[in-house]
């Protein structure tokens, strides 16, 4: 039986009134490859009808073919990026979902995930909706379909006035490009506008919606500002528009987002991923430093932090482990067996420097101490005198619901052993952690306020902000039922 994750890291693009917009979205969702590899799709509007293609696979392998891109025209355009790690992806559940309506075509690309994604379904199911996907997004189609709202922009606030959950949203419409983000505004979305065509010529008024400022530059757009939390963007031929149906509430932006998920050339609420990666590491040198030769960061996603906590500490940064860039992402296999055999076909020691040294490794998160456990023990072999293992994150002690893929948490190290017993199962002479109040301080808040935190910092805290999903047993068997039929 084939089974679907609930929740998806993800990556959205959508353009308004830009030429060759499929291709231009295309070098989008490359720029946003890491929030998702699993598959791809854009949607393009040319004015009169709509256009799709959707594959598996990376953005280049769907989108490479001039062909393909020849088969989207038009102007407007949503795409997606999707990552999901456990279950088999089938084609209809890739994004951007699109369905005809009475107002016209509306594609819909999404972000993150409704915690009431089950219950809604359920009754929309009980109502007479047929479901082509497993997908919450296709939940929130069927909200705009039954709506008795008449206006696309109106039946949108009436579907999202009923889920909860984390995410952003790129809609695509006849008349309007639509971006949304949720009202606590976990998941990021920013606006852009692009001044002028790839041949030169001055454009008066194109947009960019994006999941991350990286996805600019490559497509010649300059940033405009982020989508507030809870605020919805409609681009027409008018320009752009604001609507905020929601009341004000405190922001809760994703923290992992700054730890690991996001690019680091990307910026977040004013703040680049890269310095704040860097300052994360200082704060990390500051709490728990430790007398050491070199600092070595794992790569990718420990480099920005080694790099700040050698710059605080003095010790020499060096790259005492190459990635290989041509393997996938370790995290993404399937079982323990391949994820140990990727980490070693991914990393390896650069034992010319690391003989009988002292090494500091930083990477940015622990989450099944697999990758750890590998690198420490690949240190050792290489040589290394003593290996203290420092961590950009708080310890990883609660899952995700909201958009990060965590494993259940039974599976978390750091949910069923204290940082002793960790440095010890992943045969370090010493672990540490950047503290809580470390990484609120790093990111320029001057301490985690619980009553308010800035941020969603549930997977450290387990202070979960949005209600959690709403499985059930007895949702569970319907919605099995529901795939078994397809
Ligand atoms: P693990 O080996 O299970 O402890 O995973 C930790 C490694 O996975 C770290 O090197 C992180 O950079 C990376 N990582 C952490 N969270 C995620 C995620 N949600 N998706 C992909 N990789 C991740």
């Amino acid at each position: 039986m084939e089974q679907d994750k609930l929740h998806e890291e993800c990556g959205v693009f959508g353009l308004w009134s830009v030429p060759d917009a499929a291709a231009v979205t295309a070098l989008g969702l490359h720029a946003l490859q890491h929030r998702g590899q699993e598959a791809s799709g854009i949607v393009t509007f040319d004015g009169a009808r709509f256009h799709s293609h959707k594959g598996m696979g990376l953005v280049g392998d769907n989108f490479g073919d001039a062909k393909v891109i020849a088969s989207l025209p038009g102007s407007h355009s949503v795409g997606h990026n999707r990552y999901a790690t456990t279950g088999d992806t089938v084609l209809r559940n890739v994004q951007p979902l699109y369905a005809d309506f009475e107002f016209g075509g509306l594609a819909v690309a999404h972000n993150g995930n409704l915690t009431n994604a089950h219950t809604l379904r359920r009754a929309l199911v009980r109502r007479g909706c047929l479901f082509q996907s497993t997908t919450d997004t296709e939940v929130f189609i069927h909200l705009i379909a039954i709506s008795l709202y008449s206006t696309v922009v109106d039946r949108l606030i009436d579907a999202l006035k009923q889920v909860v959950g984390a995410y952003s949203i790129i809609a695509l419409s006849n008349e309007s490009l639509m971006g949304v983000r949720d009202p606590l505004g976990v998941r990021p979305l920013i606006l852009g506008k692009i001044n002028r065509s790839a041949e030169g010529g001055r454009l008066g008024n194109s947009w960019v919606l994006a999941s991350e400022t990286c996805a600019l530059d490559i497509v010649g757009a300059e940033f405009v500002r982020d989508v507030e939390p809870g605020e919805i963007i409609v681009i027409n031929d008018q320009g752009v528009h604001s609507i905020k149906p929601f009341g004000r509430q405190q922001e809760r932006f994703c923290v992992f987002e700054y730890i690991y998920f996001a690019r680091p050339d990307s910026v977040v609420e004013g703040m680049p991923v890269y310095e704040a990666r860097k300052r994360i590491g200082a704060e990390l040198a500051r709490e728990s430093g430790v007398p050491a030769d070199m600092v070595v960061p794992v790569p990718d996603s420990g480099v920005p932090a080694a790099m700040g906590y050698a710059a605080e500490s003095g010790i020499p940064f060096e790259f005492g482990i190459i990635r290989n860039h041509y393997v996938g992402r370790t995290f993404i296999e399937p079982t323990e067996h391949i994820r140990n055999l990727g980490v070693k076909l991914k990393h390896s020691a650069n034992r010319a420097i690391l003989e009988g040294k002292r090494v500091v490794l930083v990477d940015d998160s622990i989450v099944r101490g697999t990758t750890s456990k590998k690198i420490v023990e690949m240190m050792r072999q290489a040589g290394a005198a003593e290996v203290h293992m420092r961590i950009s994150s708080p310890p990883t002690t609660h899952s995700c619901f909201y958009g990060i893929d965590t494993p259940e948490r039974g599976k978390l190290l750091a949910a069923r052993h204290d940082v002793h017993e960790m440095a010890k199962l992943i045969g370090a002479d010493t672990l540490a952690f950047v503290s809580l109040g470390g990484l609120y301080r790093a990111l320029g808040k001057p301490s985690r306020d619980p009553a308010q935190p800035h941020y969603c910092d549930a997977c450290f805290t387990g202070d979960y902000p949005i209600p959690l999903p709403d499985t059930s047993e007895d949702v569970g068997r319907h919605l099995s039922y529901l795939v078994e039929e397809h």
